[in-house]
């Protein structure tokens, strides 16, 4: 059988360090706000090339402290507007709710499946104060024409990388010449989710912000901590949430193989391009030979078909499992439908009715990478 992601296996082959990581916090006696987590913060800032990092309890309320964080410095204000794409998980929705601010639908490019700015320029608004691309499935988003929008109306820009840890983008940033900049460090502010499923994953919650804005990271802290500036003293109506101390240990065992494991992903999206037969009818690649490259981790390999539903079960027939990232767009489900729900957004929803993530561990063997692949050949 060929597990979608198999985390046992992944984990395992961290020992002994992992365990070890874990006793000595265990035996320590310091759980929360102590060494592992200010080690992994350097760890990570160092990484992505920022000057803080911050970490959290997961990624939604890494989102959501960006945007409480600009409440409080007045940036933006209850009712604001963000634009965020409509195809990505609903927590890069909910934050800016939770925050009190106002999320503004925009339709991806259906080639990437990132934010279209062409489209998110015809949203903007008086009202419009940040735009919150989304590396989806690993691939970095148009941070060119990110910047240039954010530029042209005065807004700030907030990264998703929970999908995107260690891509390298290849173009070049206005004031970033001759440097090759990671996810996390392409905007004003980023959110990481350390998810177990994520290509940096922990062994439960957590998720980090990275930033080169010293205020924005200083008020951060205080809110994620009760909005405590010193012990018993709260400025603002902050909140509690932290990267506890074991699963920063977890992580900084972990970081150090990230770069590999994604070499290793791209070498298995390579293979999964160069012989899936494309040229059957109705299956659909997104991913072109040259965007197999470091500005794309592959969190997630999808392919596209109006029999995806049918392709699934074969592969499942065959124990082959597979995911779909997301069966129903957040402008549908329940929980936001009354105020997006008769928003036309095709792009998206053909997305989400023919998506289909084929495994991409980055331990999967090329023997079981051809097998996925002679699976699907045989099913087309
Ligand atoms: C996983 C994920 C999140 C949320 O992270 P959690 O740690 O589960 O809260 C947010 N946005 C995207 C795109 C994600 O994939």
């Amino acid at each position: 059988m060929i597990k979608y992601l198999d985390l046992q296996k992944i984990n395992a082959s961290f020992e002994p360090a992992l365990s070890d990581a874990l006793l000595r916090v265990s035996r320590s006696g310091w759980y929360l706000h102590g060494e592992a987590t200010a080690r992994f913060e350097q760890e990570f800032a160092d990484f992505c090339g920022t000057a803080h990092c911050i970490g959290t309890g997961n990624g939604l309320d890494a989102l959501t402290l960006i945007f409480l964080a600009y409440r409080e410095l007045g940036v933006m204000n209850a009712g604001d507007e963000v634009i965020v794409p409509a195809n990505t998980y609903i927590a890069t929705i909910l934050s800016i709710l939770h925050a009190g601010l106002k999320p503004v639908l925009c339709e991806p490019l259906p080639e990437t499946c990132n934010i279209d700015v062409i489209h998110a320029e015809t949203l903007i608004t008086q009202r419009t104060r940040a735009i919150l691309p989304v590396h989806l499935y690993g691939r970095l988003a148009d941070m060119q024409g990110v910047y240039d929008l954010a530029a042209r109306y005065g807004l700030k820009i907030v990264e998703d990388a929970a999908q995107a840890h260690g891509a390298i983008y290849d173009k070049v940033l206005p004031g970033k010449e001759k440097q090759l900049l990671r996810a996390g460090n392409l905007s004003d502010a980023a959110a990481f989710s350390f998810y177990p499923a994520k290509n940096l994953g922990a062994l439960g919650d957590g998720g980090a912000i990275t930033t080169h804005d010293t205020s924005l990271a200083a008020i951060v802290r205080f809110i994620a901590n009760y909005g405590s500036t010193e012990k018993y003293v709260h400025l603002y109506q902050g909140i509690n949430s932290r990267l506890d101390e074991l699963q920063a240990a977890v992580l900084s065992v972990k970081l150090p193989r990230l770069d590999k494991d994604n070499v290793r992903r791209r070498e298995i999206a390579q293979l999964y391009k160069e012989n899936i037969h494309w040229k059957y009818p109705k299956l659909q690649c997104t991913v072109s030979t040259e965007d197999i490259k470091e500005s794309n981790v592959f969190h997630i390999f999808p392919v596209f078909s109006p029999r995806r539903d049918e392709l699934q079960h074969y592969l499942t027939a065959h124990n082959i499992h597979s995911q779909i990232h997301y069966p129903i767009p957040p402008h549908r489900q329940k929980a936001l439908i009354q105020e997006y729900g008769m928003q036309q957004l095709p792009i998206t929803e053909h997305i989400h009715n023919e998506e289909l993530s084929l495994p991409i561990s980055p331990l999967l063997t090329n023997e079981e990478v051809g097998q996925v692949i002679d699976c699907i050949n045989s099913f087309v």
